[in-house]
């Protein structure tokens, strides 16, 4: 595994993560499913990407209970990101809304707490007032925002006066560049992690499709001999400030998904797959 700083913290993460939206269930509990989605995260631990991504809102809940099933018993070895939901963030329901996530994650500590989305009614100094508290009493390690723009997260900023903000989890992938004029730049600046969600633009990279870029992907893959997936991966956390959390059900593609670290793409390879997928 590769690691790279999270934020200003000083404190090194894998480049690559492990995401939960969907396991557990979105609708229903079946055990036999949990199972399997345990075993998946079982096998990304295994091969080294110890950081999972989960909400208290992926299942309801349920996908945090099984996060916690996955770690045990080596759960200080494991980067643990959950978030709260935008409509817990006035003071007091950020702190239960903590304490709530804590219990189904079987911690007494959350690695990374992240404002799940932005709440325009709320105001962000009040949140910020209530995730400084909980990193005060070791509650929460580092603190970071998801889905946030160049000015919220500038807000988010300012409205911490002890930590800095770690991260801004968004969606970014060769699909979806929508970040990089302008968040991206301000990250690489402020030093704050992007965490890239959807990385794989939920496995339509895998399918390929007709046309240039497409061509150009298949032409970087037979090269490395890495499958598009791999590339799409390798190419994203290639760049200074990200790190990503693809999700994977299936061991193959866990397996597949670890095969993204640990090789490098040339730099005109890197800049022919920017220009394809502009
Ligand atoms: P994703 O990781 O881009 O794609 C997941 C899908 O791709 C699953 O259907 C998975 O199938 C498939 N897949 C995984 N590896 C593959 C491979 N090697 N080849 C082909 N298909 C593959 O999408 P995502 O789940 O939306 O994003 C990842 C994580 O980001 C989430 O799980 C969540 O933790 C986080 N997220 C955060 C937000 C936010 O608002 N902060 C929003 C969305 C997502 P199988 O499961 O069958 O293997």
């Amino acid at each position: 595994m590769e690691y790279k700083e999270l934020g200003k913290s000083g404190m090194k993460i894998p480049v690559l993560g492990l995401g939960t939206w969907g396991i557990g269930g979105l609708s229903s509990r079946n055990t036999q499913r949990d199972d399997e989605d345990l075993r998946a995260l079982r096998l990304g631990l295994e091969l080294e990407m110890r950081f999972i991504d989960t909400a208290e809102m992926y299942s309801g809940g349920h996908s945090e209970e099984l996060v916690a099933k996955a770690v045990k018993p080596e759960r200080e070895k494991v980067f643990i990101a959950t978030k709260v939901s935008p409509e817990h963030l006035r003071h007091d329901d950020v702190i239960k809304a903590c304490e709530s996530s804590l219990k189904r994650l079987e911690t007494n500590y959350i690695d990374l707490y992240q404002v799940h989305w932005p709440n325009p009614s709320i105001p962000i100094s009040e949140t910020m007032k209530a995730m400084e508290h909980l990193v005060a009493e070791g509650k929460t390690r580092h603190i970071g925002v998801s889905n946030f723009s160049v000015q919220q997260t500038r807000e988010a900023q300012q409205a911490l006066s002890k930590s800095s903000l770690a991260s801004n989890q968004v969606e970014y992938s060769l699909l979806d560049r929508s970040i990089e004029p302008n968040l991206l730049t301000y990250a690489d600046k402020e030093n704050i992690t992007i965490i890239a969600y959807t990385p794989i633009a939920k496995g339509r990279i895998s399918e390929g499709g007709r046309g240039e870029r497409w061509q150009i992907l298949d032409q970087i893959t037979s090269k490395y001999n890495k499958t598009r997936t791999q590339v799409a991966l390798n190419w994203l956390i290639a760049k200074k400030p990200v790190v990503a959390i693809p999700k994977a059900g299936s061991l193959d593609h866990v397996r597949e998904n670890a095969g993204a670290v640990g090789w490098q793409m040339s730099k005109t390879d890197h800049e022919m797959l920017s220009e394809a997928f502009r």
